[in-house]
């Protein structure tokens, strides 16, 4: 008789999932159901894991579009904290793109997509100085209520 393999615990974790992604391979349809009933019934923790998985990937775009627009401020040089880094659109308009664009994903994409033409890296200062300069808050705003400080 042939002895019996003991196995450590970290081979039966890895032994067991082996398993049961086998399994879920073989019933997709089921287990697709099963899912979505897990959903279903549990609202709320599949809101909650769909709220970090979002906010995860959100964080992959952004980090990739500051690498794509040269990871600093191109006014005045800041690279410290990502937090305080703006996509500004260069020729204004910025924010009728991002409403027209429907989301912050969608945004962050479109500005890969077209690897980031038109498109800088400003912080918070220098993105908003400029649209105090150029007027940029007040584009949509009837002009005869703008005053000059
Ligand atoms: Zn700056």
């Amino acid at each position: 008789m042939a002895r019996t393999r003991i196995y450590t615990p970290e081979e039966m974790v890895l032994r067991n999932r082996a398993k049961v992604k086998r399994w879920r391979e073989r019933n997709h349809d089921k287990n697709w159901e099963s899912s979505l009933r897990w959903r279903r019934e549990n609202p709320e923790r599949w809101k909650a894991i769909r709220r970090k998985s979002n906010h995860k990937r959100n964080v992959e775009l952004r980090t990739n579009v500051i690498a794509l627009l040269g990871g600093k401020c191109v006014h005045c040089g800041y690279d410290k904290d990502p937090r305080a880094f703006q996509i500004d659109h260069i020729n204004g308009g910025g924010i009728r793109e991002r409403k027209a664009l429907g989301s912050y994903t969608k945004f962050a994409k479109h500005v890969l997509a077209v690897n980031g033409d038109g498109y800088q890296l400003l912080c918070a200062n220098c993105n908003q100085i400029k649209r105090f300069e150029n007027k940029e808050d007040f584009k949509y705003k009837d002009e005869a209520t703008i005053t000059e400080a």
